[in-house]
């Protein structure tokens, strides 16, 4: 938007329409344009991180050690975990529930379409089979029916994304698993805190992977942990950590052994104590950051439910959302405009937005692979297409609340059929 002029909101208020034009678009004015650009998701990071690293880098100690150890027993107590194994991404939680769970070569993973590529690469890494399933109107979740069609004698796990934190169905699921004996390892990137029937997720024996990226409730930078039974963690540990039998702080520690073994070939995905630092002051805060989340999620709720062309986020009655992503949907034929360009009007307001996501299947790598179509999956094609996500996160004053809610109703009312 180069040479559109920065004008106060209470300026754009005084302009008139004609004013506004050279923004580049014919239609609609811009009358909400706030003088600075709104981020979708940034950190929130104060002096109480800065002071838990500093605190590590004079330590002594930088790599994973007594930090990661606290923060592993800090985030199991608030989710209730049997056990958790702090880890470097979601990403890396995710490839070790399957790999401690003994996925491998001619297994079938059923999970949802309508996720991050990370939920379905590591099923790849694994070398099973990925069976992609379509997704709930309400919640965007991995439908329960759908995986209950999908299941063969291969099916070795089903992967439910807690999607933009909303609990996926995990009673349902688990009642499916002791069923058909398949394992249940969910990904919970986007719903630390979150629960259902008043359970936290995370709370069970089987393996669930957090994420800890920039952009997730908690952030550890880059991070991520995995809970489940003792036995499950104590394994993934080890996996994690080269194969090897005792971690760096248990032999370079106080008094520590030297020797070591490798039982397996593993991988390199420890959490540094610097990150956990970050981790545990963020674990500190998180109950004000959950209650500025739903404040703000209500807010936008409030202002948006009943609106003839907008879709408000579902909230079941047994859910604890964990408000990671607010995602509202352009109700089909109500507006003249598509979503790319409902998000261009919001971007030249200076709103940020975001989609969450492009369905699995229409990647090339996994539709060539697996030869989807679109319409394999017409709920998450359909809602893929008039989805987007609006800025959520605790940073955001009343006033950027109120630029999103008035830039919004503005697009959603200029274009209006
Ligand atoms: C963020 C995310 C991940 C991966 O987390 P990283 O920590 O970035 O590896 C996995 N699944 C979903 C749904 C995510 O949004």
């Amino acid at each position: 938007m180069e040479g559109t002029p920065q004008v106060s909101l209470e300026a754009a208020e005084t302009r008139s329409f004609a004013d506004t034009t050279s923004a580049g678009f014919a239609s609609p004015p811009l009358r909400y344009r706030r003088d600075s650009w709104l981020s979708f998701a940034p950190p929130s990071i104060g002096p109480e991180e800065v002071i838990e690293v500093l605190d590590t880098l004079r330590s002594g100690w930088l790599t994973t050690g007594p930090k990661a150890t606290r923060f592993e027993a800090e985030f199991a107590r608030q989710v209730d975990a049997p056990a958790a194994l702090a880890v470097n991404s979601g990403t890396a939680a995710l490839h070790l529930a399957l790999l401690a769970s003994g996925i491998g070569p001619g297994d079938e993973v059923v999970t949802t379409t309508l996720t991050f590529a990370a939920s379905v690469n590591v099923i790849e890494h694994v070398g099973a089979k990925p069976v992609l399933v379509d997704v709930d109107e309400d919640t965007l979740n991995l439908s329960v029916e759908a995986v209950a069609a999908a299941l063969t004698p291969r099916t070795r796990a089903v992967l439910p994304v807690h999607y933009a934190g909303h609990p996926a169905d995990v009673p349902a699921l688990r009642a499916l698993a002791e069923g058909h004996g398949f394992c249940l390892i969910e990904d919970a990137a986007h719903a630390f805190p979150a629960g259902i029937d008043g359970r936290r997720i995370g709370s069970g024996p089987n393996p669930v992977a957090f994420s800890f990226y920039a952009t997730k409730n908690l952030t550890t930078g880059e991070g991520g942990m995995l809970t489940g039974s003792e036995d499950l963690v104590t394994h993934a540990r080890s996996l994690a950590l080269h194969g090897m039998s005792r971690d760096a702080w248990t032999r370079y520690g106080p008094g520590g052994p030297w020797y070591y073994e490798i039982r397996e070939a593993g991988w390199k995905y420890n959490l540094s104590d610097l990150q956990a630092a970050i981790g545990l002051a963020q674990l500190r805060k998180i109950e004000g950051f959950q209650r500025r989340r739903r404040e703000v999620a209500a807010a936008y709720t409030a202002a948006f439910a009943g609106h003839h062309a907008l879709v408000t986020p579902a909230e079941r009655p047994a859910a604890e959302h964990a408000w990671h992503l607010y995602i509202l949907r352009l109700r089909a034929g109500a507006l003249r405009i598509d979503r790319d360009r409902f998000i261009a009007e919001l971007t030249a307001r200076n709103i940020a937005t975001s989609v969450h996501f492009i369905p699995i299947h229409l990647h090339p790598y996994f539709r060539d692979k697996y030869g989807y179509a679109p319409f394999d999956f017409p709920i998450a094609h359909d809602s893929y297409q008039r989805m987007l996500s609006l800025p959520l996160h605790p940073g955001l004053s009343d006033r950027d609340v109120e630029d999103v809610i008035a830039a919004v109703l503005e697009v959603a009312e200029c274009n209006s059929r």
